[in-house]
């Protein structure tokens, strides 16, 4: 246990600075691909610990900062949090309101990268405990999933063998933890698709080939593959989110434009949904005489929770804060995170560190708050020495 009265005290030690660093990113929120600024006070302060890092990573602004442990080499474990805002106007009224019109840290990416810096300056003070290699992903461009795929794309998953995130979480007070093995988030694939048909008089459909009632067949259809061809133990979210079509009432239109979204926590029914949609849009639109253009745009992965990993939070959690605090979840969710890159070249968990906040994600009154630092920073600190033993 003297370890970890070390480890608080260094914790508290950072403490202070890190909710003032939190408070100056809730103040100053940047939004996806535009963390400029972000970036340079994580690299500013990076650089007053003596921390080494890479900025600019993939042409965007995401960093790499290293932590060597100084018992020699072995294994290395990435540590990520993300950076972007949302375009929301904050509804707060808090002293660290949001300053930029129009866009707020409504998914507590400000604690995110506050928890990591802070991570990495109590994992730096302590690395003479440690062998291996640490590396801290401050990540750019979540909320519009470029951020990870372009960190995974420039080599920073190159060696390491073990990733963890935390993900501030409403549901739980501030202090608990949520865990889950297996499928945690869903893949997230958007698709679009053109129906053409032949347009004219809407007196005379007899000499038209109209694409709304083919777009009506369609979205009907389509459900087809959630309720009759995949099993029902598997979930799947197929949307139709978009149709438009048609400028008047009674002209019967060109054409019409679906779009939407597709979601499922398994990787093998991911792989297979452009083709069994396809396959219907076809079929329909083969039957009704329109003809159609389909593109399927993969997303995010799902996020799978590896089993190893999250034992060994779970292990650090209890020792840490408690049984009583630890939450196992017990339904995945259908939203996305792009942290499953990531998870494609190494094992590892999203963990869910409780908030308290009484408002969702993505609304104008979130706040991450200061009350989960302390917890996000003991955990990420002492699983990542756990993992290096
Ligand atoms: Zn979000
Ligand atoms: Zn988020």
């Amino acid at each position: 246990m003297s370890t970890h009265t070390e480890l608080r005290a260094h914790v508290a030690a950072v403490l202070p600075q890190i909710i003032a660093f939190r408070h100056d990113l809730h103040a100053h929120p940047e939004l996806s691909g535009s963390e400029e600024n972000t970036a340079r006070k994580v690299a500013e302060a990076l650089t007053a610990a003596g921390i080494p890092h890479e900025t600019k990573i993939g042409g965007m602004n995401g960093i790499v900062a290293t932590v060597q442990g100084g018992k020699g080499t072995g294994k290395t474990i990435a540590l990520r949090g993300d950076m972007d805002a949302l375009p929301i106007t904050e509804e707060n009224n808090v002293p660290y309101k949001s300053q930029n019109p129009g866009v707020m840290h409504a998914c507590g990416h400000d604690g995110h990268t506050a928890n990591l810096l802070g991570t990495a300056l109590v994992l730096n003070a302590l690395k003479d405990s440690f062998a291996g290699t640490v590396k801290f992903f401050f990540q750019p461009a979540e909320e519009t999933v470029s951020g990870a795929s372009t960190m995974v794309a420039a080599g920073c998953m190159e060696g390491v063998d073990a990733v963890l995130m935390l993900h501030g979480w409403p549901d739980f007070a501030a202090g608990q933890l949520g865990l889950r093995v297996g499928p945690a988030m869903a893949s997230s694939d958007s698709w679009r698709l053109t129906i053409q048909g032949e347009g004219g008089h809407a007196a005379y459909p007899h000499k038209t080939v109209d694409p709304v009632f083919v777009s009506a067949q369609l979205v009907t259809a389509l459900q087809s593959l959630v309720s009759r061809e995949l099993s029902p133990t598997e979930p799947v979210v197929v949307t139709v989110a978009m149709l438009h079509a048609g400028t008047a009432r009674n002209i019967i239109a060109e054409k019409a434009e679906l779009a939407g979204t597709v979601r499922t926590l398994n990787k093998a029914i991911r792989d297979s949904m452009p083709e069994r949609m396809e396959r219907i849009i076809k079929g329909i639109c083969d039957s009704f005489r329109a003809t159609y253009a389909f593109t399927f745009s993969p997303g995010t992965p799902p996020v799978i929770n590896d089993e190893g990993i999250v034992a060994l939070v779970r292990e650090v959690g209890e020792e840490l804060f408690g049984t009583e605090n630890l939450i196992t979840l017990k339904e995945p969710t259908m939203g996305a995170e792009d942290f499953s890159f990531y998870l494609e070249h190494a094992p590892g968990a999203m963990i869910r560190l409780g908030t308290g906040c009484p408002y969702l994600l993505h609304t104008p009154k979130y706040d991450f708050g200061d009350a989960p630092l302390e917890t996000g920073m003991l955990l990420m600190a002492e699983t990542t020495r756990r993992f290096l033993q």
